[in-house]
């Protein structure tokens, strides 16, 4: 491992004046992905600002301004505290059971929420620094588009880059369309809506998110919303513990009586960035919530995928995953014990 200063930063303030400063630091909070980076060389800061003990856990109602009565969660608050808090539970079980389908108990007990939105990609090819990958190496190739690429994205990729942004929390927060709150450089925070804050590669894979170099993600904010009572994440992945989405969806619905009133339907591990399905959802408002009219909007979702030569059964899985994941919303799925 490289050797570089480390500093726990007293106040978030300090913390972004300290990185944004410094081209090569870093921001280091549960460190579950910072670390591992650092460790196979792929990650080489020069210097690590501690934020993980910063006031930046709390999750709270929203009192005033456009989404009053919603809910802000911290960014420093642990994955465990957030999939398990009272608010999160009873109003946004989509949040918390997408939370709890990542990682393991000891990681999400580290894992912070804001470290979480910023973890890069899972690519293998990304991990070796023995590979070509223009993600971490801009310029050296892309190793995984004409190589394995099984795990790869079948929509929004680039010649560049085909990987895909390996988090599920954030693609429930982007069918609850959720924003990022983002202390600036210059002392103010700024709003990103979720949709915004990951990135398509284009010709610039290297960059994950919208977020300028010293930026600190202070909280996110989901507005108040009438989906708790039907909302299902569903993860389809290799083996039940410790494996990112093969392909996830979050699903979240409106009924009235039987016909679907509002429709939130989200992808992940299909893209670089949560991939909202919009047409999927306006193709379910005003249907009946029946299984053939889900798989239906399955099929929309996946419309205008480009699978690449070893993920094309990413395509009908999508397609059967929103179908499913429509019908455990439909059934009130996300709803946590005792809810
Ligand atoms: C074995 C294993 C399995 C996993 N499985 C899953 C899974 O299935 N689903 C899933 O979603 N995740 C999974 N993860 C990833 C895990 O959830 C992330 O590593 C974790 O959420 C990162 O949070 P952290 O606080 O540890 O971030 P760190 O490792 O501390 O930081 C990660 C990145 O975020 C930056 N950062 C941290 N906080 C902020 C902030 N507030 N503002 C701006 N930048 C910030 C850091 O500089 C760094 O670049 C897995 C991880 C492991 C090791
Ligand atoms: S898909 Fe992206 S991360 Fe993977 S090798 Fe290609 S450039 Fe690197």
């Amino acid at each position: 491992m490289r050797p570089f200063t480390y500093a726990r930063a007293a106040d978030p303030a300090a913390a972004v004046r300290a990185v944004a400063g410094d081209p090569a630091a870093s921001y280091l909070a549960g460190g579950t992905n910072l670390l591992d980076l650092v460790r196979e060389g792929v990650a080489r800061p020069d210097a690590v600002v501690d934020v993980s003990r910063l006031e930046l856990a709390q999750i709270v109602t929203i009192a005033a301004g456009p989404r009053a009565g919603g809910l802000s969660i911290g960014a420093l608050a642990t994955n465990t505290d957030t999939a398990n808090h009272p608010l999160v539970r009873a109003r946004y079980p989509l949040v918390s059971q997408a939370i709890l389908s990542g990682a393991s108990g000891q990681i999400r007990n580290m894992a912070t929420n804001g470290g979480n939105l910023n973890q890069r990609t899972r690519c293998p090819y990304f991990y070796d620094v023995a590979l070509p990958c223009n993600k971490r190496a801009p310029g050296s190739g892309c190793g995984a588009r004409d190589g394995v690429n099984r795990t790869h994205a079948v929509f929004g990729w680039s010649e560049q880059c085909v990987a895909t942004y390996p988090g599920d929390m954030a693609v429930a927060l982007a069918a609850l369309d959720a924003e990022v709150r983002v202390r600036t450089p210059n002392g103010i925070e700024r709003e990103v809506p979720i949709a915004e804050f990951h990135r398509l590669p284009g010709d610039a894979p290297e960059r994950d998110t919208t977020l300028a170099h010293g930026e600190l993600v202070t909280a996110v904010e989901l507005p108040p919303d009438d989906f708790a009572a039907h909302s299902y994440y569903l993860k389809v992945r290799e083996r039940p513990s410790y494996a990112f989405a093969l392909v996830s969806v979050a699903a979240a619905l409106v009924l009235d009586g039987g016909r679907v009133a509002a429709a939130r339907v989200a992808l992940g591990g299909v893209a670089h960035k949560p991939w909202r399905a919009p047409e999927a959802e306006a193709a379910l408002v005003g249907r009946e919530a029946t299984d053939d009219n889900f798989r239906a909007a399955g099929e929309v979702a996946m419309r205008g995928a480009r699978p690449l030569a070893g993920n094309g059964f990413k395509v009908p899985l999508g397609v059967r995953a929103v179908a499913r994941a429509l019908r455990g919303a439909a059934d009130g799925g996300a709803r946590p014990p005792g809810w």
